[in-house]
């Protein structure tokens, strides 16, 4: 798992992909939302995003989203 744990309020997102464009470029070096490691679906008011397994929660689609459809919290290490 990743750095951070990723929250999703779908209800605010616009459907704009940045963020699926962010990852592509990242991760395949191509501006392919097929390839995002997140997908969003967005259908007049319905909205679906989810993770592949291939995501490793870097956050890097979280910074691009304008819209706070995506917020990401840092994981804290508990050392027992
Ligand atoms: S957290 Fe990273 S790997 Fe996962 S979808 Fe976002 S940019 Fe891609
Ligand atoms: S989650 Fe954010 S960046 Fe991604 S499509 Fe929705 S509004 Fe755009």
């Amino acid at each position: 798992m990743g750095k951070y744990t990723i929250q999703v309020y779908t209800e605010r997102c616009t459907g704009c992909l940045r963020c699926e464009l962010a990852c592509s470029d990242l991760y395949t070096k191509t501006f392919n939302p097929s390839k995002a490691r997140i997908q969003v679906t967005a259908t007049g008011l319905d909205c679906m995003i989810r993770f592949t397994g291939e995501c490793n929660y870097c956050g890097v689609c979280v910074d691009h989203c304008f819209y706070d459809a995506l917020q990401k919290e840092e994981k804290v290490a508990v050392n027992e």
